[in-house]
């Protein structure tokens, strides 16, 4: 069985202790992985902060170069991690699997290494010179969830390291393999210290947030563990960037056509078999079209093939773990006893070992069930009856949740005007979770504070200091 290791200080760490890592899509053993303790987390700080005092001095150009190597090792190393990814979160490698999740990596780091943050000149003339200058924070704590951990880790890693931070990366306890490997492989294009990786189970993320060293965390995960990210960093004001849970709505319009618009919607909503931050997790239908459009999406999502990872023609895979599962199954099961009608799915009996969920549609669900209110983070999708747009709207905005949120019409400006009423991070119109490497992306209320992607997103990565005389 391969023990993997930590990497500090441009160094492989054995640990004495290892996790065993399940592939979600049979419970075998991937791999072992190896639990730090408190002092790897120290040692990979004190290295962190040592680089720093150098990276944050690198000029600019040799920061850029190295972030475009760093693009250059992934798609080198693609299929290898994309298997490895497979193999311990469960999606698959073709579609919008593994290969694209690599792909999307390779493509996010070499735009930020694009990136510029220039000096803004505010004055420059006979009664004096004002310039903003963008400074790095320092070490950079990413802690990383196991949906998307390799896309994720890139989006944490790479701008913070161009901008001249140094990072101790920690990905979750599901999915840690594929980045203990993918860090060990951008690591060595970059000096000892700048970017390390620690892995344990959760009790060691507290030893980051917390730590006197640690100068800014990012965080991908659940808005429950966000809070304790932000508790934990008050002590010591850190610098925060967080990236929470969503509860996505789709608003259809009237007069729109289902044919034209189920494979959109559906892949929006069941991408990563639902457990994608910005997936489209409820979906309201007005009720003339009501029961054309529970047909259409139907039709499609019963075509759609689950099964394992490695199966090339595989089209959704299992969840990632059982404590996942067991919530979509308890939020399905709420939403029939309290009324709802599956169209499709929502009978995991059906199906083969591993925690594979059928694709679910639920139709006639309405607020108060669980799967309405609340973050489902998997294959089934509530439809929701409405009969007053207005209502409607009003119904996408009560979630305390707010991150993307969707409106589909064959008349985009109309659409385009009710999107823009929409209370979340980014609203799209006849399409959902659709992200770029050059457009800001974050959740608002519960959903998150700063955002990611693009020079805004860069700058989270920086202080601002201003020169004056
Ligand atoms: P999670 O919050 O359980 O875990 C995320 C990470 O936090 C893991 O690495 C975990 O080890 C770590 N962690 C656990 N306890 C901690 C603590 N006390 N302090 C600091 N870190 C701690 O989330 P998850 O179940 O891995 O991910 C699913 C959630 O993430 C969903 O709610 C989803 O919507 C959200 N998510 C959001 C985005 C986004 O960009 N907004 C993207 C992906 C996932």
């Amino acid at each position: 069985m391969n023990e993997y290791r930590l990497l500090i200080d441009g160094r492989p760490v054995a640990t004495p202790e290892h996790l065993p890592v399940p592939n979600p899509a049979t419970g075998e053993t991937v791999g072992l992985a190896p639990l730090a303790t408190a002092g790897h987390i120290d040692q990979a700080v004190s290295a962190a902060a040592r680089a720093f005092k150098s990276w944050r001095n690198t000029s600019d150009e040799d920061r850029r170069r190295a972030c475009a190597g760093l693009a250059e090792r992934i798609t080198a190393a693609a299929e290898e991690l994309a298997r490895l990814l497979t193999l311990e979160q469960g999606k698959p490698l073709n579609g919008l699997g593994s290969r694209f999740e690599l792909g999307g990596a390779a493509a996010w780091a070499g735009y930020t290494a694009t990136l510029d943050l220039p000096v803004e000149t505010v004055q420059n003339d006979a009664q004096g010179r004002i310039e903003i200058h963008r400074k790095p924070v320092g070490v950079v704590a990413s802690i990383t969830p196991w949906n998307w951990p390799l896309l994720i880790a890139v989006w944490h890693v790479v701008p913070a390291i161009r901008a001249g931070n140094t990072v101790v990366i920690k990905p979750s306890p599901w999915t840690p393999l594929s980045t203990l490997r993918m860090i060990e492989i951008m690591a060595a294009g970059l000096p000892p210290g700048v970017l390390n990786v620690v892995s344990g189970r959760d009790d060691i993320a507290p030893l980051l947030t917390t730590h006197p060293d640690v100068a800014k965390v990012v965080f991908t995960g659940s808005t429950e563990t966000g809070r304790k990210v932000m508790a934990a960093g008050a002590a010591t004001l850190k610098h925060l960037t967080l990236e929470l849970g969503g509860n996505d709505a789709g608003i259809v319009l009237p007069g729109s056509d289902p044919k034209a618009m189920a494979e959109r919607i559906f892949w929006g909503a069941f991408l990563n078999s639902g457990q994608t931050c910005a997936a489209l997790k409820r979906l309201y239908v007005p009720d003339e079209s009501y029961d054309a459009f529970c047909d259409v999406l139907a039709g499609f999502a019963a075509k759609v093939k689950l099964g394992n990872g490695l199966d090339e023609e595989s089209q959704l895979g299992p969840l990632q773990n059982p404590m996942q599962f067991n919530k979509v199954a308890a939020m399905v099961e709420q939403a029939k006893a309290a009324g709802a009608k599956p169209l499709l799915g929502g009978n995991p009996a059906e199906h083969r070992k591993g925690h594979f969920y059928p694709v679910t549609l639920l139709a006639e669900a309405e607020a108060g069930m669980r799967i309405v209110d609340e973050e489902q983070f998997g294959p089934a999708l509530p439809i929701i009856r409405y009969s007053d747009v207005e209502d409607a709207l009003a119904q996408a905005n009560a979630s305390s949740y707010a991150l993307g949120g969707s409106v589909w019409s064959s008349d985009p400006d109309r659409a385009w005007e009710l999107a823009s009423r929409l209370e979340c991070g980014t609203a799209w119109v006849n399409r959902h979770g659709d992200i770029r490497p050059d457009v800001p992306f974050g959740g608002i209320k519960s959903s998150g504070i700063g955002v990611e992607f693009g020079r805004h997103g860069l700058e989270e990565y920086t202080t601002i200091q201003v020169l004056y005389r």
